[in-house]
């Protein structure tokens, strides 16, 4: 049942070698990837896009992989990270570890073990949204969070683990004023003051998602100075059957 063929993977590796063979076989499986050469190419992917899982080389130009993680671990992310490092050096393995990643690689690795850390990381991050009472239906859309899929007026589409949360606050809280603190916090887990540009896009990406016109929303409204509501007075709640 699960499927974790789509789900993106941002791989961070300067060496050209490397990097392809990663690339390919992360293709070959079905997942989604993207390469960058730094770190700070990865921040604004990072911050541009949402991935499930990043792979990140410690060896890299400018900032390392070391320092990359603790900056992302600090800002609150929960990203999932495999770590490269270089042959037998204990002290990144053991470095990389309390910087935040989720697992480490040793160079030179199998690919095939490669997936396999991969596969696993993928599923234990997914493991961790709990979604309960999980569709839900406004206006034309219909939306499986447990199953991280919404069928949308412009067709169907998956939903990722960050949208699968906020969207089951906004849902849990209908009717109701959600400030972009609590957004932020409940959602990323960060202080109030940061990341605001991402809490901004993540409304406008739902608003093009779910609403018939994204520049006059009615699911998903701006109250201002206040915060997001979610509104749907035909919603409905729980169980559906999936016969039409
Ligand atoms: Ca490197």
């Amino acid at each position: 049942m699960m499927n974790t063929t789509q789900a993106r993977i941002l791989l961070v590796e300067d060496e050209p070698n490397i990097a392809e063979g990663i690339i390919f076989n992360l293709e070959a499986e079905g997942y989604r990837s993207t390469h960058c050469l730094s770190a700070e190419e990865a921040r604004a992917k990072l911050d541009a896009e949402e991935f499930d899982l990043l792979v990140l080389d410690i060896m890299l130009p400018g900032i390392d992989g070391l320092e990359f993680c603790r900056r992302l671990r600090k800002k609150g992310s929960e990203l999932p990270v495999l770590m490269l490092t270089a042959r037998g050096d204990e002290e990144d393995r053991i470095a990389g570890l309390s910087e935040g990643a989720d697992d480490y690689l040793t160079k030179p690795f199998s690919l095939r073990e490669f997936l396999l850390r991969v596969k696993a990381l993928l599923r234990r991050s997914r493991g961790t949204t709990r979604v309960r009472g999980t569709n839900y239906s406004f206006g034309h859309n219909q939306i499986d969070l447990a199953e991280r899929r919404a069928t949308t007026p412009a067709g169907p589409i998956e939903l990722t683990e960050l949208e699968v949360k906020m969207l089951q606050l906004f849902f849990s809280r209908e009717g109701k004023v959600i400030s972009r603190g609590d957004l932020l916090q409940s959602v990323w887990g960060v202080a109030p003051d940061t990341e605001t540009r991402t809490l901004d896009n993540f409304i406008v990406r739902l608003r093009k998602y779910f609403e018939v016109d994204p520049g006059q929303p009615v699911y998903f409204q701006t109250v201002r100075g206040r915060g997001y509501r979610f509104v749907s007075k035909d919603s409905k709640k729980g169980p559906q059957s999936n016969a039409e």
